[in-house]
């Protein structure tokens, strides 16, 4: 439908559908081709902009900068993610980040709070770059100290099935409302299938966090692709996934089940250099990779929203809507974003994007939350 912008911008929620993702507004004045859709949404942030989330003693004034520069790449919702550390340090950091949400302008674009590890796989390969040392089973009084921390907004929980605690874990939190993801793993097809029925919902990063060399199958990436109670997210970089897994993947998946995510890292944003994700040291290479310091290990991304979305249209073949869906209406359901799922509906928070898309490349050039518009240029 083509709409007046104007009675969109003048209230904190909107008032027509956005049941998909971008063919719903055109505006037809302009010289190349402007969308507005419903704010995108990543569920997998580890920092942005040079900011470290996984740092306890990371500035508020920082955790807000980097906010800014997240909306100014579309994303209006997302969920900042702390990985495998010392447990005073993770509860640390997602304290820190619970107050910088309080207490910011712009801290309500962090929705919750995602959990990665630390009760995944030890194994090198499945445990990709969290570290070893401080890798541990499922611990209910560990997940609760979280939720104290954030008051209560922890939305995800990533963790590996084959731990023996994994079921009853999986079937408390998921109780709470919170999402219980499979990631970092080398279970079989029996504790993943066990996972599933105890509530797991979500494969994270899928083909990520892998061996590097595994059997041809069974295996436990085969295993998450033929299992359709599971959604599944994927690092849509160009340098995670190779174009062949992801189309396979995103086809196996379907359009109703596949998520776009960035699991950005500090760097992301940022130029090449050395960066720290907790205690980590990560460099970011003039190709836009993130790895260990010293070594060729992947340690997150350096992936931003809008880019994901145009390596969708690029390498998966998605049309502009399918792929905008994967970050908007696909993202909303897999880390249970309070009304998302739906797109945007008539008395949501009117969080949208307004953008150029010009030869492949995507320009945001407006965003609001709640109304209220937060970027432009
Ligand atoms: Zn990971």
């Amino acid at each position: 439908m083509n709409c007046s912008g104007k009675d969109l911008y003048s209230e904190a929620t909107v008032h027509m559908a956005f049941h998909d993702a971008i063919d719903t507004v055109t505006f037809s004045d302009e010289a190349s081709e402007v969308y507005l859709a419903p704010g995108w949404i990543d569920i997998q942030v580890n920092g942005f902009a040079a900011v470290d989330y996984n740092n306890p003693a990371t500035p508020q004034e920082e955790i807000g900068r980097s906010v800014g520069v997240l909306l100014s790449t579309g994303v209006t919702r997302f969920y900042p993610t702390v990985i495998t550390g010392p447990p005073d340090a993770m509860a640390g950091a997602l304290r820190n980040l619970a107050s910088a949400r309080e207490s910011l302008p712009v801290g309500a674009a962090m929705d919750g709070f995602h959990v990665e590890g630390p009760h995944i796989s030890a194994e090198d390969g499945p445990r990709g770059a969290h570290p070893r040392h401080w890798v541990r089973k499922p611990d209910l009084d560990e997940y609760a100290r979280w939720q104290e921390a954030t008051g209560g907004r922890i939305r995800i929980v990533t963790l590996a099935p084959e731990w023996p605690e994994a079921v009853r874990y999986i079937e408390r939190i998921t109780r709470d409302g919170v999402v219980a993801a499979i990631g970092h793993t080398q279970a079989t097809a029996a504790q993943i299938a066990d996972a599933v029925s105890a509530g797991a919902t979500l494969s994270t990063h899928l083909g990520n966090g892998a061996h590097s060399v595994m059997r041809r199958h069974p295996n436990y990436i085969w295993d998450q692709l033929a299992e359709d109670r599971l959604m599944a997210d994927f690092i849509v970089d160009g340098i995670h996934l190779d174009a062949a897994f992801l189309k396979v993947a995103l086809r196996a998946k379907t359009l109703e089940r596949a998520v776009l995510v960035t699991d950005a890292a500090p760097p992301a944003a940022a130029a090449p250099g050395r960066y720290y994700i907790g205690e980590q040291a990560v460099d970011l290479s003039e190709d836009q990779r993130v790895t260990l310091a010293g070594q060729d290990r992947l340690a997150g991304s350096a992936l931003r929203m809008d880019r994901g979305i145009e390596n969708l249209v690029r390498l998966a073949g998605l049309s502009l809507g399918d792929a905008v869906r994967l970050a908007t209406v696909n993202a909303a359901k897999a880390g249970k974003v309070p009304g998302r799922s739906g797109g945007l509906t008539p008395g949501d928070r009117a969080d949208l994007v307004q953008f150029r898309w010009d030869g492949g490349r995507i320009e945001v050039t407006g965003v609001w939350i709640s109304g209220r518009r937060v970027y432009s240029i």
